[in-house]
């Protein structure tokens, strides 16, 4: 027996030192969850890891198993002589001797189904009696180590302290051992056993073994049909006869496989990265560095991996001799980075890694195109699986950790713009109205839309917005809310209903919608030459939407686009208001009508926040896009001045940032109910009510003046309602409410708070710009779109 124990120790010692022929993904992991999901191990390390297997582990199975035989027994009358007072001992049973293989394997079945039955405690009992009876039927060993297994799972999520499921739970995994071994001896080209046996080596924290017993899986020269062993198949009816001896065998293999990848991922990698770490801890990032790589060459496929390659070379760069300068160091690391992002395309934790790397590098374009490709990435790997360390990105579902993500990508530029003097800065606030033109006419040959007619306006009105009815065809610029609703009913009663004036306050929800019309942020003025331009506050929120989403590439659009997305927006919202209205009671003391007003009132917020055409978010639009560009321009000059050192420093405030934004275990939790309650806001400003401003102006412009109005008509466009006022007075008030003060010298904060502050500026920025919400929605859709 102990010759063919050896064999295997060193079929695993052979195994061990050809580990690239593995190729674990996690492809197979959701499928396996449930299987080894229902099992839930303790957390810490196993004594056992993969890369502390020894010859001599196999052989301790055995004797361990040999040992426990007795304790077995022991424990076999402990579960059954409560249940019979008499006490019954294996060899005085009163069941039938079985005679032949297809009497045992017919007993076995009888087993197998008193435990599908619920009554698994005399199953265990007759299973090990038939055990006892055919110690040469590979049938009935197996049963024993199945039902074990099972009864293992049931302790670990059973009653009792922790201590004590864990103590009952080990003890029935240790008879499952024993048993699955016993079964090994007798059948050793079973594929389906080794499967079984890997599993359980799994579940007891035997790593080295689990391993061994898979990769046997796949290589017994001529397996015998699993359903030789196996009374599971067949058992109600005729799923044997369904499938050849060739596909079961396969199918176990394939099972093998999954079970393996699952093992990798969920064990064996997290404990081969916190092993690494330890070791950069306490020997040096030198020393972790050969660790990381051999790691990556035991599991080329997994990315978590391969992004540990390539995080300890950067840790390794970090450290060291300050004199040196990290750009050819660098350029090593960002080799593995590629290869790490070229072969993980779905990793967006990889992605950031690359894109931060390429930043500090000076490479910007291509940091540019890397945040982009993650920002529209379609379904991303989860960053639980590839952050490192282990469970660095938290936050309660996949989107929310992604969110936390998506933050690092849109304050890549931050570093540089806080790096630039405050003179400096304020030179580039500074933009030419005629810059501003060409922007916009870049995206549009008409030149529906002139910046210098924005100065009129602004000029004249004393406000940046107005509102557009989506009926007329003419450009009717509509001043103030109510001067929209007045506008709706009279002209296009057919629409809305009359009615929805008396149920309307028309000074309701005007002040959320015109709190924030202030002059702040954006202002007019002209250069030493006399040229009109236009400058931007730094201390107002404004301002940060400038540099916190240019690396999403979305640009300017043509007016009579935006225009046309407001149109097809409120007629939308209109078609739900009437559809409301139909069914609301005439009688406004019913109870219906007061449940329904709340509603209406809803949708008739949102009807004007899609309708209002605010200038500011245009020029914003048209400012970020030549501001990213300048801003890329001064980093590159600046890469060049300083000769291309790179120091320690440089790397850090790249990278440092991970630290407070990733580790915080609750922070993605408070961000998301930033966004929820963001949410709830829009839906609850309907409900205030304000003083109206009185303000009856009513301004007929024709379609003549801005000839883009009749353009475009595409019934396609779509969009989420789009208002900037109320968003940044939202974010004021969110700010407020957060304890972060914008900080006066407009600099851009890369601190946890700042990355409260980012996904709330996302958020917003959704409405300011519906293209945008789409991409940033592709990457965290669970949290936007909940
Ligand atoms: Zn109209």
């Amino acid at each position: 027996m102990s010759n063919s124990i050896s064999a295997v120790a060193s079929e695993a010692i052979t195994a061990q030192s050809t580990p690239g022929s593995w190729s674990a993904s996690t492809k197979g992991k959701s499928a396996m969850s449930a299987t080894i999901g229902s099992w839930t191990p303790r957390q810490g390390r196993s004594t056992l890891g993969w890369s502390t297997r020894r010859p001599g582990r196999v052989a301790d199975a055995d004797e361990e198993g040999e040992a426990v035989r007795a304790a077995l027994l022991l424990d076999l009358e402990r579960a059954t002589s409560h249940r019979r007072p008499g006490g019954i001992s294996p060899n005085t049973t009163s069941a039938p001797r079985p005679a032949s293989m297809d009497d045992v394997r017919a007993a076995a079945r009888a087993v197998l189904l008193l435990d599908h039955e619920g009554d698994t405690d005399e199953a265990l009992k007759q299973a090990h009696v038939l055990a006892a009876e055919h110690p040469k039927s590979a049938i009935a060993q197996r049963l024993v180590g199945d039902l074990r297994y099972a009864a293992a799972i049931r302790a670990a999520a059973g009653d009792g302290s922790e201590k004590e499921r864990e103590a009952e739970a080990a003890a029935h995994l240790r008879a499952a051992r024993h048993a699955l071994l016993a079964t090994r001896r007798l059948v050793p080209d079973c594929v389906g056993v080794a499967v079984a046996l890997g599993d359980v080596f799994c579940a007891s924290k035997m790593y080295g073994l689990a391993e061994s017993e898979f990769r046997r899986a796949q290589r017994v020269p001529c397996p015998v049909d699993p359903a030789d062993n196996n009374v599971t198949y067949g058992l109600y009816g005729d799923d044997e006869e369904e499938s050849t001896a060739a596909e079961r065998v396969e199918e176990a293999r394939e099972r093998a496989r999954r079970l393996y990848a699952t093992m990798a991922v969920e064990k064996l990698v997290p404990i081969a990265v916190e092993r690494v770490l330890d070791v950069a801890r306490d020997h040096g990032a030198a020393e972790g560095r050969k660790q990381a790589k051999r790691v990556a060459e035991s599991f080329p496929n997994l990315a978590r991996v391969q992004y540990l390659n390539a995080y300890m070379d950067l840790e390794f760069v970090c450290g060291l001799d300050a004199a040196i300068d990290r750009s050819a160091f660098l350029r090593r690391t960002l080799t593995s980075a590629e290869r790490a992002a070229q072969a993980f395309p779905k990793s967006a934790v990889i992605a950031s890694f690359h894109a931060r790397l390429l930043f500090v590098l000076g490479e910007y374009d291509a940091a540019e195109r890397e945040c982009r490709r993650a920002l529209v990435m379609k379904e991303p790997d989860d960053p639980q699986h590839d952050c490192i360390p282990p469970g660095s990105i938290s936050g309660e579902n996949r989107g929310a950790r992604l969110m936390s993500l998506a933050c690092e990508f849109h304050e890549l530029p931050s570093d540089y713009w806080n790096s630039m003097s405050s003179e400096r800065q304020q030179d580039f606030l500074f933009v030419r109205l005629d810059v501003l033109q060409g922007e916009y006419n870049k995206v549009d040959q008409l030149r529906a839309f002139t910046v210098s007619d924005v100065q009129s306006f602004v000029k004249e009105m004393g406000s940046w917005r107005y509102w557009v009815c989506p009926i007329c065809v003419g450009n009717k610029k509509l001043l103030d809310t109510g001067l929209l609703l007045s506008h709706m009913c009279s002209k296009h009663p057919r629409a809305v209903l009359p009615r929805l004036q008396s149920v309307l306050d028309p000074k309701l929800t005007e002040k959320a919608l015109e709190g924030d019309d202030s002059m702040d942020g954006l202002s007019f003025c002209q250069d030493s030459d006399q040229k009109d331009m236009i400058t931007f506050d730094k201390r107002s929120d404004l301002f940060k939407w400038l540099f916190y989403a240019p690396s999403s590439g979305v640009g300017p659009k043509p007016f009579a686009e935006i225009r046309e997305t407001k149109r097809h927006q409120g007629n939308m919202l209109l078609e739900s208001i009437k559809e409301r209205m139909k069914t609301l009671p005439a009688d406004k003391s019913a109870s219906e009508f007061a449940e329904a007003l709340p509603e209406i009132h809803n949708l008739w917020h949102n009807f004007l926040r899609a309708s209002v055409m605010d200038y500011r978010a245009i020029i914003l639009t048209l400012a970020r896009s030549f501001l990213w560009k300048e801003l890329k321009k001064c980093m590159t000059e600046d890469q060049k001045a300083a000769a291309k050192f790179i120091s320690s420093a440089d790397i850090d405030a790249v990278f440092t940032e991970e630290g407070s934004i990733f580790t915080k275990e609750d922070d993605t939790d408070e961000s998301l109910n930033i966004i929820e309650s963001h949410e709830e806001s829009k839906v609850h400003a309907a409900d205030e009510s304000s003083e109206t401003t009185g303000n009856d102006r009513e301004l007929e412009v024709h379609a003549a003046d801005e000839s883009s109005e009749t353009t475009g008509n595409d019934p396609e466009l779509s969009g989420p309602p789009v208002n900037i006022t109320a968003s940044v007075d939202d974010l004021d008030t969110r700010v407020k409410n957060l304890q972060i003060e914008p900080n006066s010298d407009g600099s851009i904060t890369t601190s946890e708070a700042s990355s409260k502050v980012c996904l709330e500026t996302l958020s917003r920025y959704n409405d300011l710009d519906p293209d945008e919400s789409i991409v940033v929605s592709q990457f965290g859709a669970a949290v936007m779109l909940r």
